[in-house]
């Protein structure tokens, strides 16, 4: 079964036509990447798959496990196992990080019928999750992203999604203003939590991050639609003569 299944979307903003009949299909195991110029909807197919409100699903269907999930509320995709990171994570002064990601963990496991997890089981398994992604300790005693460096931030994001382990991971732009080790760590962490059991969708302006991740199919959105798919070639191919130059 697909793990998504996205058929002729059609998205509104505020009156206006921003997806305009977007299909994708991803299957559990794979590793897919979205390229394209700005404002062409690649953050609000994101945006619309995690059930943002101020979008407007006009026609289509967002398929998740087989279920039809049009009507889920953010939180009950987000229980289901479809994670997002934010092109920009918000800074959340007051907010201690680790009991943040303890919070969202117990929230699943309550979903799922299963006791909640300590404070100390936590500690380890978090210390844990960061010596294998080889993330920094201090990072999860911080108040939620407060004055985290942009590497930090989306590190970060990757530390949430080894605590929640999605099925869908979205990431919006999780490469964008990292410098070269930012990106080799971030995508090596990627690399690590991906199984055959859950999937990726990259969202990049770059084909840098796919040097370091077994990438398996590119996606190119232009003007609400994807207009051309192939494998890690047609990024490299992108890269070189530009979205204009593009045989679709
Ligand atoms: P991309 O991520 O490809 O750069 P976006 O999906 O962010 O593109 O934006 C696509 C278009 O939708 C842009 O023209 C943008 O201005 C518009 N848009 C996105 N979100 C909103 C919003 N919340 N309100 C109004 N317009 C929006
Ligand atoms: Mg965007």
């Amino acid at each position: 079964m697909d793990l998504l299944n996205i058929k002729s979307l059609k998205v509104h903003i505020q009156g206006s036509e921003i997806l305009s009949g977007v299909d994708l299909t991803v299957k559990a195991g794979e590793i897919h990447v979205v390229m394209g110029p700005n404002g062409t909807g690649k953050s609000t197919l994101a945006n619309i798959i995690c059930g943002h409100p101020d979008y407007e699903l006009t026609s289509g269907t967002i398929a998740y496990e087989g279920e039809n999930i049009c009507e889920l509320s953010p939180d009950q995709r987000a229980l289901k196992g479809i994670f997002m990171s934010f092109q920009s994570p918000v800074e959340i002064p007051g907010v201690n990080n680790s009991y943040f990601l303890r919070a969202a963990l117990n929230e699943k496991l309550k979903s799922q019928g299963q006791p909640p997890i300590d404070a100390a089981d936590f500690l380890d398994l978090i210390k844990l999750r960061i010596s294998q992604l080889g993330s920094t300790n201090d990072l999860v005693y911080r108040q939620l992203n407060v004055g985290f460096s942009g590497g930090e931030k989306k590190m970060n994001e990757i530390l949430q999604m080894s605590v929640l382990e999605p099925k869908l991971s979205i990431l919006d732009e999780i490469d964008s203003g990292l410098d070269i080790d930012a990106l080799k760590l971030v995508a090596a962490g990627l690399q690590k939590l991906h199984t055959n059991k859950n999937a990726v969708i990259i969202i990049t302006h770059y084909a840098r991050i796919l040097q370091y991740l077994d990438v398996d199919y590119v996606h190119i959105m232009l003007d609400g639609k994807i207009v051309k798919s192939g494998d890690k070639s047609l990024a490299y191919e992108i890269e070189e003569n530009g979205y204009s130059n593009m045989t679709v």
